[in-house]
């Protein structure tokens, strides 16, 4: 969460970081500040900013005449301290020289805030942030005595200052600093939180996203936790937060500023879902042969034997992605027969997990930066679990942290709200589970069959995503009602959950989902006349059940909105809105039912006026625990 990005070059800084902090406000977007440097005799660090989102802040910039070309920008996602003005970053320290942008969180920021007022350095805000701005500007003011013989034997200063408070930090971090007394000179650091520095010509731009950058460049290097870049207007150097130098290997941005671009759509979310026939089709594309019916995992190859051979799965995931890990713990189960159990990334981590050898964990997140799932990666490897990652964003920590993965290749996701992220999650874990099936359990024949049948599901997207005009219209007839549910059964137990929590996150309307046979045990008791419960009563064994579960629902006033399998002609006597998929088997169909509710969720926001990509109190990419 929060976006921050830096500007070191030869251009006006101040439109490059709005710019920047536009395309990265999907990660935060409570306030927002900029820090501007510039070279005596009329240097110094210019502060501005504003509580609110990136456009209250231009309208404070708005006739002002910033010529400088370095400068720090961030958008806040608050964890300490009220959205306002002064909790807003950049902070100054307490000596006025230096400037910082933090994403995360110093979990010993108390301590750390007591001991510095005791040493007469004064705080303005309630933030853990402004503690690393006044612990630098304490260190670099005693720098000359407490640095000895390094210091006078010509070390940095700044740098030095820097590495003495991140070697005092607990929790995590990535920064953004600037020194009044180095105008030429900006320092990041990374712990936890992602870190890129872009490469231009003659020009670097730092920031936690590469939204940031791909404007100006797609070569880049990306921090990896406990480590700092000095950046110069010559050069660049990286180094642990212990002094020790690394060296780090130029890659590429892999995306196209296209990809960020809203394209004619309304909001990103709008365009993120219609996107996924061909998302699926390129995260698909090569690694299912589906004349020669082989499915090929290039990123897990030298872990398929002892995927093949695991007693156990762990499925670790936060949000969307774990209701994506859900449908892949039945999977695995049903096809491969792999006792499989999928877990919260942050309940994980506390519980003392049991990890017994031939364990195999599979971490999953969009983003690969979600901090509780990073946590628990670091549990199943402490405890020896062989750990892949299944992300989105290359170059992540979670890709770089796990054993071996495999990336959902479905581009950029801004949508705060994750739809493409969540059908690929799906895709690439049915793959796996069919090329395991096919080692373990089920027949050449099965794994064919599966094989065919996942090659069409992008085409029965585009089908599903024609009636968005419909589905708008059963959203406006049930826009006045504040509590829904959501109910499935087997593979579509995980899509009733997905479909709560998409209707919660954007339209803020409550929304429980369920097993549909749990309703009984309690939740029948919420209702009440007109209330609308969405069922997902598409052909499969479970759909008699379901059938008395919509009866139950109806025979007490309740509305249904059912979504049901094309041609089924019995549904429409009880369903009061209908939405219908092409016909899949029973364990492909989660990527298909989940289209009707992402747009459900999607209309049902925008005629309650609400800011879709930007939903209240939420932010993209969660790196905070
Ligand atoms: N913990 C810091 C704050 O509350 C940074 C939050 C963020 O990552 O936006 O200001």
């Amino acid at each position: 969460m929060c976006g921050i990005v830096a500007y070191l070059g030869k251009k006006v800084a101040q439109p490059i970081l709005i710019e920047g902090l536009k395309r990265l406000e999907y990660r935060g977007y409570d306030s927002a500040g900029l820090a501007l440097l510039s070279s005596p005799p009329n240097g110094g660090i210019k502060i501005n900013k504003t509580s609110g989102r990136i456009s209250a802040l231009e309208g404070i910039l708005d006739g002002l005449d910033n010529k400088e070309s370095l400068g720090i920008g961030h958008t806040r996602w608050a964890t300490h301290g009220e959205p306002n003005t002064v909790n807003a970053h950049p902070h100054l320290d307490y000596t006025g020289k230096i400037a910082v942008v933090h994403n995360g969180i110093i979990e010993n920021y108390g301590t750390l805030k007591t001991w510095l007022q005791n040493e007469g350095a004064a705080f303005a805000s309630e933030t853990d942030t402004e503690v690393i701005a006044n612990l630098i500007g304490y260190f670099y003011a005693g720098a000359d005595q407490a640095g000895g013989a390094e210091i006078s034997a010509g070390r940095n200063k700044f740098e030095w200052a820097v590495q003495r408070t991140l070697q005092e930090l607990h929790g995590t971090f990535g920064l953004a600093i600037l020194c009044s007394d180095f105008p030429d000179m900006l320092i990041g650091a990374k712990k936890g939180s992602p870190l890129i520095l872009g490469l231009g010509d003659n020009e670097y731009i730092l920031a936690s996203d590469a939204a940031a950058i791909v404007e100006h460049t797609t070569q880049a290097i990306y921090l990896s936790d406990n480590e700092m870049v000095t950046v110069t207007p010559k050069e660049f150097h990286t180094k642990t937060i212990d002094n020790i130098t690394v060296s780090k290997d130029l890659e590429q941005i892999e995306f196209s500023l296209e990809q960020i671009e809203l394209g004619g759509f309304e909001h990103h979310m709008l365009k993120e879902i219609f996107e996924q026939p061909d998302c699926l089709s390129t995260c698909m594309g090569g690694r299912i042969d589906n004349k020669g019916h082989r499915i090929r995992l290039g990123g897990i190859d030298s872990h398929l034997r002892e995927l093949t051979h695991t007693k156990r799965l762990i499925l670790t995931a936060c949000g969307t992605a774990f209701h994506a890990g859900l449908v892949g713990e039945f999977l695995f189960e049903r096809l491969a027969r792999i006792p499989t159990e999928t877990e919260y990334a942050s309940e994980f981590r506390y519980r003392n997990p049991i990890i017994e050898d031939g364990t195999v964990v599979i971490s999953i997140s969009q983003s690969g930066e979600t901090a509780d799932t990073l946590a628990a990666i670091e549990q199943a490897k402490e405890r020896g679990a062989t750990v892949l990652g299944l992300v989105n964003v290359v170059g992540s920590s979670i890709a770089r942290t796990t054993d071996a993965g495999i990336y959902l290749h479905v581009g950029p996701e801004i949508g705060v709200a994750s739809t493409k992220a969540f059908t690929a999650q799906v895709a690439v874990l049915s793959m796996l589970a069919i090329e395991l099936g096919r080692r373990r359990h089920i027949s050449s024949n099965q794994a064919d069959m599966y094989i065919d049948e996942l090659a069409q599901i992008p085409r029965k997207i585009s089908r599903i995503l024609e009636q968005s005009d419909h589905i708008k219209k059963i959203a406006s007839a049930n826009i006045d009602k504040d509590n829904w549910l959501f109910l499935g059964r087997g593979f579509n137990y995980p899509v009733a959950l997905e479909g709560a929590l998409k209707l919660k996150e954007i339209s803020y309307i409550h929304a429980e989902g369920l097993p549909a046979a749990e309703m009984k045990h309690g939740p029948i008791a919420l209702i009440v006349d007109g209330m609308p419960s969405v069922f997902i009563a598409t052909a499969g064994p479970q759909y008699d059940k379901i059938m008395g579960n919509i009866a139950e629902v109806r025979a007490r006033g309740g509305k249904t909105i059912v979504v049901a399998t094309e041609g089924d002609e019995n549904i429409k006597q009880h369903a009061d809105h209908l939405v219908t998929i092409p016909d899949a088997p029973e364990l492909l169909q989660p990527m298909l039912t989940v289209v009707p509710l992402q747009l459900l969720a999607y209309h049902a926001a925008v005629l309650r006026g609400h800011d879709v990509d930007k939903p209240r109190n939420l932010a993209k990419s969660v790196t905070v625990e």
